[in-house]
């Protein structure tokens, strides 16, 4: 089994003090040096989007403000904190390319799956509007790749990023090529990006293609692996994929600082096992993790080697923080209500 990692850590797109900065990947490839799991990896190399590739997923005007926002020296994207340096554009397009880069490498068979370390991230990325830290949309990008380069009918995307992937529903929210699950914390009017209702679902062709799994503050371990087990698998395993892409935030860990929900690295471990033997069960081994969120950069760290160890077909487990000191909620009603929503029984 051979694992590709794809790096691209964009040091120059940087805001002072701005949690979405380089420091959250500069330090990943001596760490995992230092475990031995780098040598194990097949690199691939980055190159940069091309313009048909964003144009696939994003409007022109939207591309051309990345463009002129960064060519004037940078500034801020949006009315938010989405930020861009001098240098942003060309790096964000060097961040989708490593997306790009890495179904290529998959779908050719030449690693079985990988683990996309870029940034800026991108799930926020709506159609015509940045937002989130994110500018282009990674993961649509390399999905919409994956169809149109490699003949994939249908791309299951699975967002565990604890924000909803507003960027990514809103690209794909008509379209029934791309099944889309997005589990995240869902606080209406107080917690990024208020969107990711048990209510969206798709529109027209798309309508059943979207799932939403809206999570009170607080879900951990247990509350994630019955979401997997009796939503996840069953959704997916009707849809069967052609390859899985996974938008992999780590801030739904209880010590990230962004969030409220309840993950250990432990927890974060479990799915991705879930994930990998998905994909091992509908499509070949073909899964490809691109990192979005996660602000702990210790807890980032480790979920990362974790997913390795996974994707290298390792029971390997690093947790040096444990569970989170919560109690759990009850999720019952809420998993037994989308069973209902979207027919899985
Ligand atoms: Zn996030």
């Amino acid at each position: 089994m051979s694992t590709g990692i794809v790096y691209a850590p964009a040091l120059a797109h940087e805001k002072n003090g701005h949690p979405e900065c380089s420091a959250r990947l500069s330090h990943i490839l001596p760490f995992l040096e230092k475990t031995g799991v780098l040598a194990s990896l097949t690199p691939l190399e980055a190159v940069p989007a091309t313009a048909a590739q964003l144009a696939q997923v994003h409007d022109q005007a939207l591309i051309r403000h990345v463009q002129r926002v960064s060519q004037a020296g940078g500034g801020l994207l949006d009315h938010g904190d989405t930020y861009a340096t001098a240098e942003s554009y060309d790096l964000a397009r060097l961040a989708a390319g490593a997306g790009v880069t890495a179904v290529d490498a998959i779908m050719r068979g030449e690693v079985q799956n990988g683990f996309v370390l870029a940034r800026p991230p991108g799930h926020h990325a709506e159609r015509r509007r940045v937002s989130g830290f994110c500018l282009f949309n990674n993961v649509a990008i390399a999905a919409r790749h994956a169809q149109r380069a490699h003949g994939a009918q249908r791309v299951l995307i699975v967002d565990f990023d604890v924000h909803h992937g507003n960027g990514t529903q809103d690209i794909f929210y008509q379209d029934d090529s791309v099944l889309f699950v997005s589990i995240h914390l869902f606080i209406p009017r107080l917690f990024y990006p208020g969107t990711g209702s048990k209510r969206e679902t798709g529109l027209e062709q798309g309508e059943g293609f979207t799932l939403n799994v809206p999570l009170p503050p607080y879900v951990g371990d247990t509350g994630y692996g019955r979401i997997f087990q009796e939503l996840i698998r069953p959704k997916a395993a009707a849809f069967q994929p052609d390859i899985i892409l996974v938008s992999a935030g780590f801030d739904a860990h209880w010590r990230d600082p962004l969030a409220m929900a309840g993950l250990s690295l432990t927890g974060y471990a479990q799915i991705g096992r879930a994930l990998a033997q998905l994909a091992a069960e509908l499509c070949h081994g073909r899964i490809l993790f691109i990192l979005e969120g996660g602000y702990e950069i210790d807890v980032l760290s480790h979920g990362i080697l974790n997913l390795f160890y996974t994707l290298l077909g390792q029971d390997t487990i690093v947790d040096p923080y444990g569970p989170m000191p919560q109690t759990e909620p009850d999720i019952s009603s809420l998993v037994a209500g989308l069973k209902e929503a979207h027919l899985i029984y």
